[in-house]
């Protein structure tokens, strides 16, 4: 049985230019763990750890003065913004050492935090993945809410499933995410890749609330990046597609050629320019298009093949434990 007693759980929590939501929601954080040791679910051990994904404000100060002032607060920076996944990522490895249990969460207050204790129970329960799941999005703007369900929407088109709502707010064991510390690829999409890794799971609801303060940084452009690496790196139907396409074109383009001899046979008049002309173009439009989405997989392989390190952690407000010993180990 993996599932610890009284487990060691880290919150693990990306930040990027988070300045004015950070004061705001780290005591909130802190409460959180302090009610779960006093109910006995946790160990005193656990930890809030913060990583500062090459914020431009004063994030960085932020957290460190959190670090020093109580033991539960720790941090680390990436040298440069990288992105939330990677930012997530590079939080649940530098946890998985540590505790038993982590929990991602934004750093903003949208998701609850109250809904932990279930995730807690949940895995107490025998499940070593819980996923956080928005009820509704009545807090979001239009616009948001909008483009975050077509978002899904497209996803699951496209065959990237995803559970309808499913935010980056997840608990997994540390078996769970040894086993997905085995996943070595650089195009991250977090949320669709623990499923791929199995163990017993659940869901838990809860309620998204508006951002406590500052703005959002995920705008369309964003959402539309991290849905394109999603659908690439779960699925090859848009490459399926093209077949497809080609496939109904080769067809279409038979019967034009029999209907163009049926044409000639019985005398009609040599078709018309425009007809000509819009086939290319329509034919040219397709192409183009494939090549784009062909040329996607590429640049994904691209980068893939160069096997750059996804987090490069710069700073912490600790020491970091046995670097020496556990680099020998790796040697031997
Ligand atoms: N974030 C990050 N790096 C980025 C963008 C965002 O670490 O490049 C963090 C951000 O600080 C927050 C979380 O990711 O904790 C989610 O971002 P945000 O709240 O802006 O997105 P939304 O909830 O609007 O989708
Ligand atoms: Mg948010």
């Amino acid at each position: 049985m993996c599932i610890k007693k009284n487990p060691i759980l880290y919150i693990v929590i990306p930040c990027y230019n988070e300045e004015e939501v950070l004061p705001v929601t780290s005591p909130m954080f802190l409460k959180k763990i302090e009610d779960l040791v006093s109910l006995g679910k946790i160990d005193k051990e656990s930890r809030i750890l913060f990583v500062n994904d090459g914020s431009k404000d004063k994030t960085w100060e932020i957290i460190s003065e959190l670090a020093k002032k109580d033991e539960h607060f720790i941090g680390i920076s990436q040298s440069r913004n990288r992105g939330h996944q990677n930012a997530v990522l590079a939080g649940m490895m530098e946890a998985k050492e540590k505790c038993d249990i982590t929990i991602t969460i934004d750093c903003d207050g949208q998701d609850d935090i109250n809904a932990m204790d279930e995730m807690v129970d949940a895995y107490l329960d025998g499940c070593e993945v819980v996923y956080g799941v928005r009820k509704k999005r009545t807090t979001d703007t239009f616009f948001k809410r909008f483009t975050a369900e077509g978002f899904y929407k497209f996803m699951n088109f496209m065959g990237a499933e995803n559970v309808f709502n499913l935010a980056d707010y997840r608990l997994v064991s540390k078996r769970v995410l040894e086993a997905f510390s085995e996943y070595k690829e650089v195009n991250l999409f977090l949320r669709g890749m623990f499923p791929l890794v199995g163990f017993k799971s659940t869901s838990v609801y809860y309620d998204r609330a508006e951002r406590m303060a500052g703005e959002s940084h995920y705008p369309l452009k964003k959402m539309l990046g991290l849905a394109f690496d999603g659908i690439t790196s779960l699925s090859i139907k848009p490459i399926r597609m093209i077949t497809g396409l080609g496939l109904f074109f080769a067809i279409l383009s038979f019967v034009g050629i029999i209907w163009a001899f049926i044409e000639t046979f019985t005398g009609h008049a040599v078709m018309g320019w425009a007809s000509t002309v819009c086939l290319i173009c329509f034919m040219g439009g397709v192409q183009l298009l494939s090549f784009g989405v062909i040329g996607e997989y590429i640049g994904k392989i691209y980068m893939e093949t160069k096997k750059r390190p996804r987090y490069i952690i710069s700073e912490r407000t600790y020491e970091k434990e046995k670097e020496e010993s556990a680099g020998e180990k790796e040697r031997i």
